[in-house]
């Protein structure tokens, strides 16, 4: 087991492509990372470059006391997890989970002990035989997940291992992934584009965006106080609103109403500075009667989100929403009114998080 350090990495494809921009991060050891951002963004190319697969173009990567930039793959003693699996077709469940150890000249008999161990702790007792054809996409996925375990690597790295799997089977697997991870203690980053994943796995997560990380925090910090503007419209599973606002004073001019100065940038903005207002549509409150510093306006939407509507409010041309608990949703065409949390509204100046 080790810490993770990545000082000033960069990757430039040939082509041109800078994947990843002096790029600088500390993952302590036995801590559970996310990797998260969009499609593009430069997540594999990161994890490729830590194990190895990909050559830096500058910086250096450090696992434990140890600076393997210029080191081989096979040298870093990193595990690495695929989205495909990359399991092979011709070989069972056994022969599988025991390539890496047949590949460092493990003996057969120990090989096999170690595979049959892992595939247990992993559910597979009865599938040990098996060819990858002949299991379903969860299984494949826990046999990869096994081939890893029983390298012992010092850290793990997965890229969107879970993105193959259907929606019920994605969930388990991400308790399941978690619990493991959390008993062997070894240091993972785990790659995901789903946000939601992220948030659920993570103790610690960075949300990239174009070879850059644009802010690194638990995801209690990452959703409660996005850092920027791509943050916050990235993360949430409903999208956060981002409003025009002008300061005048102790309130804001928010689409024609007056809402207080978030709690968080009080004292910090300037009377007529223009900022963009942020607040999730969990932390509004919706009442059909009249309320002070609240977002007044037509209902257009209503969505069903299980537990709770998502309501979309038309306010003076702008789109608001909030989060209505079950039984409390409106009916289109009717007058509702949005109250912000105080201590959840955000302001954004440029982009970046008013905050002291
Ligand atoms: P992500 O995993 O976040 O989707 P990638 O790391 O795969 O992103 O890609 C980051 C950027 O680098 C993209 O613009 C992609 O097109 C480019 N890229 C990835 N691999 C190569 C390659 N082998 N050669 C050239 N460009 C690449
Ligand atoms: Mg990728």
């Amino acid at each position: 087991m080790a810490a993770i350090e990545l000082k000033g990495l960069t990757k430039v494809y040939p082509g041109g492509v800078k994947a990843l921009d002096s790029l600088d991060l500390s993952i302590p050891d036995g801590e559970f990372f996310a990797l998260l951002g969009p499609s593009g963004c430069g997540k594999t190319t990161l994890l490729r470059t830590i194990a190895g697969l990909e050559t830096a173009t500058g910086g250096n990567v450090v696992i434990g006391d140890r600076d393997v930039t210029g080191v081989q793959p096979g040298g870093r003693d990193i595990a690495m997890v695929f989205q495909d699996y990359a399991l092979f077709p011709h070989m069972d469940v056994t022969e599988n989970i025991s390539y890496p150890l047949r590949i460092k000249k493990v003996a057969k008999a120990q090989r096999q002990a170690k595979a049959g161990e892992v595939g247990a702790r992993l559910g597979l007792e009865q599938l040990m035989d098996r060819r990858p054809g002949q299991l379903s996409g969860g299984q494949q996925q826990r046999v990869a997940l096994a081939r890893v375990m029983a390298t012992q690597a010092k850290a793990f790295l997965f890229d969107e291992p879970l993105s193959n799997l259907d929606a019920r089977l994605r969930l388990e697997a991400r308790t399941f992934l978690k619990k493991l991870q959390r008993e062997l203690g070894v240091t993972t980053v785990f790659v995901t584009h789903d946000q939601a994943e992220a948030l659920a796995m993570a103790d610690r997560m960075a949300v990239m965006e174009a070879g850059h990380i644009r802010q690194i925090g638990t995801p209690s910090e990452v959703f409660q106080r996005p850092a920027n503007t791509f943050v916050a419209s990235f993360i949430g599973s409903t999208p956060m609103n981002l409003l025009d606002a002008v300061v005048r004073g102790d309130t804001l001019e928010v689409a024609g109403c007056e809402v207080p100065v978030p709690a968080l940038a009080a004292g910090l903005l300037t009377d007529g500075e223009k900022i963009v207002y942020g607040v999730r549509p969990e932390y509004m409150t919706y009442t059909d009667e009249p309320a002070d510093g609240s977002l007044s306006g037509e209902v257009i939407i209503v969505e069903n989100l299980g537990a709770s509507h998502l309501v979309t409010l038309e306010v003076a041309g702008v789109l608001v929403q909030a989060v209505v608990p079950e039984g409390r949703e409106p009916a289109l065409g009717d007058r509702g009114h949005a109250v912000p949390r105080g201590d959840r509204a955000l302001a954004y100046r440029d982009g970046e998080l008013v905050s002291a």
